[in-house]
């Protein structure tokens, strides 16, 4: 408990000086606590250390450990459960029942899976499409890589796009990335001002109100990525300490 309570206070304090060197406002930026691996013990310590925000990237242990933290502190707990791996098209049913918010998005088949499942069970599920802009082959994610000048990735985007405002029960809250592992620090900043220019495409070709939020940024680089305008960064080991290789 001490211990999660401690290092989450510590990324706490990183996200505070990021948002200062970057000049915005630290309530900008949420905190996805990536629980994935992690037995319900460590969540529920990590309830109690303050933490709201879960991020998991199997169906089953999302289901689970939802499950037993309403056991726990009720269903009424305040806690925001974040999908944020791949999904497979079959087991998008579990991310409907169970998710709030889904951060990979890659292909229209999941947009409609998804809303074939929210538009029976009555619930909205907030998503972002997860885009490749460094045009690495193992990254999934839809190809954005040169945006700006192609329209083949221009129409795709925008066909993905559309079918998630054409969802009743879909709400699209932005766009999400993730850097090349272990890239020199102008790579990864470049990865994520790309990301920032391809959500402000969608913005303006969608004529949108409000600008798209931002998933980027890991255990290794959020800094960079508020750096880069980030709205929500996706920390595990900085918190839970480093997982089982299973
Ligand atoms: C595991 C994972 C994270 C967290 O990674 P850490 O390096 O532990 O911070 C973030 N995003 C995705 C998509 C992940 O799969």
């Amino acid at each position: 408990m001490d211990e999660i309570k401690a290092s989450a206070t510590a990324v706490s304090n990183r996200i505070i000086q990021a948002s200062a060197q970057a000049k915005r406002d630290v309530n900008d930026i949420t905190l996805v606590a990536v629980s994935k691996t992690w037995p319900v013990e460590i969540l529920i310590n990590a309830y109690q250390a303050g933490l709201r925000h879960f991020g998991e990237n199997r169906t089953d242990e999302l289901e689970t450990k939802r499950q037993a933290l309403e056991s726990e502190f009720g269903v009424d707990n305040g806690i925001t459960w974040h999908f944020i791996g791949t999904l497979q098209s079959r087991k998008a049913k579990t991310v409907a029942d169970f998710a709030d918010v889904f951060h990979a998005v890659d292909r229209l088949k999941i947009v409609d899976r998804l809303q074939n499942r929210l538009s029976e069970n009555g619930r909205i599920l907030n998503v972002f499409i997860e885009v490749n802009v460094s045009g690495e082959m193992s990254k999934s994610g839809i190809n954005c890589t040169d945006l700006l000048n192609s329209a083949t990735q221009q129409e795709e985007l925008r066909k993905v796009v559309q079918m998630i405002q054409q969802s009743p029960n879909l709400t699209l809250q932005g766009l999400m990335t993730m850097a090349p592992w272990g890239a020199p620090e102008e790579e990864i900043r470049n990865v994520f001002s790309k990301t920032k220019q391809c959500a402000k495409w969608v913005a303006d070709e969608m004529s949108l109100k409000r600008p798209l939020q931002l998933s980027m940024g890991m255990t290794d680089d959020f800094e960079l990525a508020i750096l880069e305008g980030a709205t929500h960064i996706r920390v595990g080991r900085a918190i839970f300490g480093e997982r089982n290789k299973t």
